[in-house]
């Protein structure tokens, strides 16, 4: 595995106020390391104030939640990849549970916002995942890999390099249901051997996550899962003392 990738997805959480005090407690709890990569993705009105607070801190990405496909023009609320690039942001996650079943997000979505992602030079974390319901219904394989499949499916494989993958089972997400070293671990192999076969040897150097409701005390079998190379971490993420522990696993 290379260096795991720790990243905090805040949803809806911490405006900038919040947002200061959280890194001047987390920064205080984490010294700088090179063994692994930690992300953040506050909500877009916090990126600047959580750049600023990082400013010192090269081995710290900001990202943020959510792009638009498109480059610019009439999407009232919307955040194009260039301006957040703009902004400071270096990652974007894409196509999270939330976005596709709260808000409608379809798979063709998902696959042009990973290539407005790349085309803006941000890195796209990629989220797949089944829902309650599909997983009952054995779908959980193909949901995943369909998801997979559609969501690179307009980047040049050159550019994949810079690409991360996260799998939440949607059922795991919040719920404080985590699917188990074993469960993530199956479906992470999937995944990978998926990357290979649509990539070949590049699909091996695209970290794989594991999202859904991963915290202090599961965070560290989690990673010994086989191909997890990482965790995206939503409410576990929110307290800075506990955050912090985690990114130390
Ligand atoms: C998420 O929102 O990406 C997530 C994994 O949330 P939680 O950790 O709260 O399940």
């Amino acid at each position: 595995m290379q260096r795991p990738v720790f990243a905090a997805n805040w949803k809806m959480n911490h405006g900038p106020s919040d947002a200061r005090a959280f890194m001047r407690s987390f920064l205080a709890h984490f010294a700088r390391r090179t063994d692994r990569q930690v992300i953040f993705f506050p909500p877009a009105v916090t990126l600047t104030t959580v750049l600023e607070m990082i400013k010192e801190r090269q081995d710290i990405l900001v990202g943020v939640q959510n792009i638009h496909w498109e480059d610019k023009g009439a999407f009232t609320g919307e955040l194009s990849a260039g301006m957040a690039r703009d902004a400071g942001a270096t990652v974007a996650l894409v196509g999270h549970s939330e976005r596709r079943n709260i808000f409608g997000e379809t798979d063709e979505q998902t696959g042009l916002k990973v290539a407005a992602a790349v085309r803006a030079g941000l890195t796209p974390m990629l989220c797949v995942g089944e829902t309650l319901e599909e997983r009952e219904q054995g779908r959980t394989e193909q949901v995943v890999l369909r998801q997979l499949r559609a969501g690179i499916a307009n980047i040049d494989p050159h550019h994949v390099a810079t690409t991360l993958v996260a799998y939440e089972p949607v059922w795991a997400i919040g719920t404080g249901r985590t699917a188990t070293p074993d469960d993530a671990g199956v479906i992470h192999v999937l995944i990978r051997q998926e990357l290979v076969g649509l990539l070949g040897e590049r699909g091996n150097a695209i970290p794989i996550c594991y999202g859904g409701s991963a915290n202090r005390g599961n965070a560290s079998a989690l990673l010994a899962a086989p191909e997890v190379d990482g965790l995206l971490v939503g409410g576990a993420s929110l307290d800075a003392e506990g955050w912090s522990s985690i990114v130390r696993t």
